[in-house]
């Protein structure tokens, strides 16, 4: 049985490779007796500046025995280190299901749901097809350069349409509130596929945008050498249901016969939520986040993190996450150290923005979402989709101050002082910059929470949150205004068989890892219920 050795508290000079060592030392054996070792978590100690400290929890193979191991640490209760015998859940995949598929499986959408779903779905031997509106990545990074640097915006090539979906140009951080084999098993494939493995371990795991174009093209490519296709510059335009039953789909590229689909296309596909609510698919609304993005220097968020001590070098730029309490909670979302802001858009007459950085977080900012919960009573009504028309009307307005995709800017203190910016300074922004008042952009709650949250957060920085700050925005797709229901175990939409919605756009995820657990578990149910394509063609 292997044992996991947890709090084990190193230097940070001490290289990995010195670890067998240190836990031959703790548990009180000779090093010849650790066979396989394996980090399982790997985070920082910065308590005491002049002593950081790794904090290790490791996996551990002795050939001693290793409940007398753990006996032998219980008794020994001052040493801060746990000792343990660890086992953990293994990962699985079903046997498939006996019931026939006519065709294959198709998802819509290759955003990490999509391609998690694709890539399990192609190893089981069901030869899915993805459809994909956008370009591959190779293309869309000429797309997403060209905006970037005033070009028009390709409604179907942009920061957040085409292979890889949203997370290809993300911030690339894959931390997941949920734990678990499914989610261990994700960073793997991500590792597998050009991530890096420390991303396995460490406590914030990230890779930067840069990084993710070589990730989801691995990934791709797994997928078509497993049996899979991948189809780019077709976008899903319609449902074709008969009796409850999903027949084919209706594409721009024409019609595909489909029996089951995953509907993978993220919150951005606005126009596939108008469709389904066209086809009577059930949808139900959900609160969501929107708010307005800040950016500072991230030399400011040094100073107050690492206490004047030069420590980026050895820890990178620091990052923040925080909440205030108040008549409405206002929170930080999507934090990038070292990062830029970014057009999050993909429909012309619209602006949005977000952040990301690239894996080395060199940009002299620091940009994170100041976000706040709208319930469904506070758009609601009758109609299904008032969430989503929140989040436009305030893109729109957005882009009318603007024009061409400028990007909406305020002071901080001239936003608490009630006055439009006179001047604004440099901005990680690729585009031009307008100053505007936040006011017009976002609702009167996120308004009322910036009011009272960012006075205090600028105390506990002691004025170093605001200074020099500015507010952008609107941050409106922070998650998915509703939700597409499915069942529970089934994944299924109720009333219609064969429809599988996943990820982020079926309001199910909220995140990279997230969503392409989902996709993982969409495709274990597709799995067990039906018979893979290639054994049916014998
Ligand atoms: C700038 C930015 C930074 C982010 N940073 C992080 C981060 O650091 N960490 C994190 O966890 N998350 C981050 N996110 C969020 C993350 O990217 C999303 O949660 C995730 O990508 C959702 O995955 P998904 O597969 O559900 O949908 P998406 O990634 O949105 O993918 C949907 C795909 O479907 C395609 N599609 C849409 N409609 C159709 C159609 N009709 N026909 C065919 N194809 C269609 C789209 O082109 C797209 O490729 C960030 C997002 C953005 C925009």
């Amino acid at each position: 049985m292997p044992i996991r050795v947890s709090n084990l508290r190193l230097p940070l000079a001490e290289p990995p490779d010195s670890l067998p060592a240190h836990v031959a030392r703790v548990l009180g054996i000779s090093a010849s007796a650790i066979g396989r070792l394996r980090i399982l978590r790997l985070s920082l100690d910065s308590r005491h500046a002049d002593a950081l400290r790794h904090v290790y929890s490791v996996e551990v193979e002795t050939s001693e025995d290793a409940s007398l191991l753990a006996r032998l640490h219980e008794r020994n209760r001052n040493q801060e280190v746990r000792i343990e015998e660890y086992a953990e859940t293994p990962f699985i995949m079903p046997a498939p299901g006996a019931q026939p598929l006519a065709s294959p499986p198709v998802i819509v959408g290759s955003g990490p749901a999509g391609l998690a779903a694709g890539y399990f779905l192609a190893q089981a031997g069901y030869c899915p097809v993805v459809l994909e509106r956008g370009k591959r990545v190779r293309d869309r990074i000429h797309d997403v350069r060209a905006f970037d640097s005033g070009g028009p915006l390709d409604p179907e090539s942009n920061y957040l349409f085409g292979e890889g979906g949203a997370g290809t140009f993300s911030d690339g951080k894959l931390t997941c509130r949920n734990s678990g084999p499914d989610v261990y098993r994700i960073l793997e494939l991500f590792a597998e596929c050009k991530g890096k493995p420390s991303i396995l371990y460490e406590n914030h795991p990230h890779l930067g945008s840069n990084r993710l174009p070589a990730v989801v093209k691995a990934m791709r490519q797994r997928i078509e050498q497993a049996g899979g296709t991948v189809r780019f510059g077709v976008r899903v335009e319609d449902l074709d249901i008969a009796d409850g039953r999903l027949q084919g789909l209706a594409t721009s590229s024409g019609y595909v016969p489909a029996q089951v689909v995953i509907l993978a296309t993220g919150h951005s596909a606005r126009d596939v939520y108008r469709m389904l609510v066209k086809r009577s698919v059930p949808l139900a609304p959900k609160p969501f986040q929107l708010g307005v993005r800040i950016e500072q220097p991230q030399e400011a968020v040094n100073r107050v993190h690492y206490g004047g001590r030069s420590l980026e070098q050895l820890l990178g730029p620091a990052d923040y996450s925080l909440t205030v309490r108040g008549p409405r909670t206002l929170f930080t979302f999507c934090m990038c150290a070292g990062g830029h802001i970014i057009p999050s858009v993909s429909e012309p007459g619209y602006f949005c923005t977000n952040g990301m950085s690239l894996s080395g977080r060199g940009s002299p900012y620091a940009n994170s979402g100041l976000m706040v919960t709208i319930e469904p009573s506070e758009f609601g009504g009758d109609d299904i989709l008032a969430g989503m028309r929140l989040q436009e009307m305030y893109e729109q307005k957005a882009f009318e101050l603007g024009g061409s995709y400028a990007c909406p800017v305020q002071r901080a203190a001239d936003f608490l002082a009630g006055r439009k910016s006179a001047d604004l300074p440099a901005a990680s922004y690729p585009r031009e910059l307008v100053s505007a008042p936040m006011e017009e952009i976002v609702p009167r709650q996120v308004i009322a929470a910036l009011h009272h949250g960012l006075p205090i957060l600028d105390r506990r920085w002691h004025g170093a949150f605001l200074r020099d700050a500015i507010l952008v925005g609107p941050e409106a797709r922070g998650s998915a205004p509703l939700r597409i229901v499915r069942g529970d175990t089934t994944r299924e939409t109720p009333g219609i068989t064969g429809l599988y919605p996943a990820g982020e756009g079926a309001g199910y995820a909220g995140g990279i890892v997230s969503a392409a657990v989902d996709g993982l578990r969409t495709a274990r149910a597709i799995i067990e219920r039906y018979a893979p394509v290639r054994s049916m063609r014998k």
